[in-house]
């Protein structure tokens, strides 16, 4: 047993050589730190001679964003790797794989991607993935039905849940997401030229009152194993495949917290297009590639998961007829108001998104931040009133 400390890059390749089958003896490997989080320590780690690599990622005991003051529970590595291991078992072609963790070190071992790239760059570069959107839809059809109360047993799924328990990344979504961004909190961060709209949202009740509801579902609501933190910044993609990283959020949550996390960052993309297009006319085919792939992820999403509901042995009861729809349209409702909530934290809140806090020309960057949180704000009031997705469209059609 070693001790938990934060490793070297000397100490990582150490590390790397002592598990059998990933490098040849006496390899002389090379070492990285790559990490652009604020939680972890990524080691990308090579044998220059074969081509051979591996990530090992490793939890940090604090959120580096504010110094050592935030203690984060080092038991979220062990959550990662297993939610990791999860996905891998129900989409083995969406996840890297994991080949070791360590729970002394508070580190996983894993297939390195980096002949992928993160969407949100890809994004910002405004390059098109045609398939991104069947595996995504792929991806949330089989991690979330397959791990709630429709595809699995009900016992072991009480006892799944006790697996994921994640106070400290729950916390920082609920004050983060849920709380800080509608009132003048300390961590909240944003151009003082959108003052005067930021001052309107903390003084919205009609909208407080929206996100206390989805706030409510997102702390009682133990759906499905939800991977927590899904936005394009935890999605590697080339133009044939799909990979998802990071699922150290991942905690028994509402679907649609992971389903409105993938539209909220393709909607986010959408209104940071003010600064990336070269011209209106790029900008409106962009902008209709977005969402586009937005109605794709979810129509493929819930075609997959009606289709398991369908083919599946769910219980009696589950299987009366129009349940099925009714438990749908709520999942939409969901996914547009976490989608919208998700929206108003990366204006408002602390982090935010490079989409649009990259844009160097200042009144372009100020509308992408107006027309995201308005996109933002009429998704949060909207969403328990929608019956289709192209409600989504037309806010965002709307909002432009
Ligand atoms: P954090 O939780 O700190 O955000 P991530 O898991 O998102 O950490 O990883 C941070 C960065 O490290 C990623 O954006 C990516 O550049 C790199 N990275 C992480 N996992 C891999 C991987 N399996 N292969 C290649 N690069 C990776
Ligand atoms: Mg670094
Ligand atoms: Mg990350
Ligand atoms: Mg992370």
């Amino acid at each position: 047993m070693t001790q938990y400390h934060p490793l070297t890059e000397q100490e990582a390749i150490e590390y790397a050589k002592t598990i059998p089958g990933l490098f040849k003896d006496g390899a002389a490997l090379s070492s990285r730190e790559i990490g652009d989080g604020n939680l972890n320590l990524v080691f990308h780690i090579s044998d220059p001679s074969s081509g051979a690599s591996i990530i090992l990622k490793q939890a940090l005991p604090y959120a580096k964003v504010v110094g050592e003051s935030w203690p984060l529970s080092l038991d979220r590595a062990r959550i990662e790797s297993e939610a990791l291991q999860i996905e891998g078992g129900l989409c083995p072609d969406l996840v890297p794989r994991v080949y070791k963790y360590d729970p002394d070190l508070a580190l996983t071992v894993m297939e390195d991607l980096s002949d992928h790239i993160i969407m949100r760059k890809g994004l910002i570069e405004r390059r098109v993935y045609p398939e991104f959107a069947a595996h995504i839809g792929r991806f949330l059809a089989q991690t979330l039905f397959f791990t709630s109360d429709l595809g699995m047993n009900q016992q072991d799924k009480k006892v799944r849940l006790q697996q994921f328990i994640n106070p400290d990344l729950c916390k920082i979504t609920e004050d983060l997401i849920f709380d800080h961004p509608y009132t003048d909190a300390d961590t909240n961060s944003f151009d003082e030229a959108i003052r005067d709209e930021v001052e309107t949202i903390w003084s919205d009740t009609e909208l407080h009152l929206e996100v206390a509801r989805l706030r409510h579902g997102f702390l009682t609501n133990a759906q499905a194993l939800l991977h927590g933190d899904l936005h394009t910044g935890s999605i590697f993609v080339t133009e044939k495949s799909t990979k998802v990283i990071d699922p150290e959020f991942a905690y028994y949550g509402p679907m649609g917290f992971d389903i409105g996390a993938v539209i909220a960052n393709l909607l986010l993309n959408y209104a940071g297009q003010e600064g990336w297009s070269p011209d209106a006319e790029s900008r409106s085919e962009y902008r209709n590639y977005l969402l586009e792939t937005a109605k794709d992820v979810w129509s493929t999403f819930e075609l997959q998961f009606r289709a398991l509901w369908n083919e599946s042995n769910v219980d009696r009861i589950s299987r009366t007829e129009g349940f099925q729809s009714i438990y749908v349209e709520q999942l939409l409702r969901d996914t547009i108001g976490y989608a919208g909530c998700k929206i108003v934290r990366r204006v408002i809140g602390l982090a935010h998104v490079a989409d649009i806090d990259k844009i160097e020309d200042a009144s372009a960057k100020e509308r992408a931040q107006r027309l995201a949180l308005s996109i933002g704000k009429a998704l949060i009031k909207h969403h328990r009133q929608a019956a289709s997705f192209d409600e989504v469209i037309d806010i965002a059609t709307n909002e432009t």
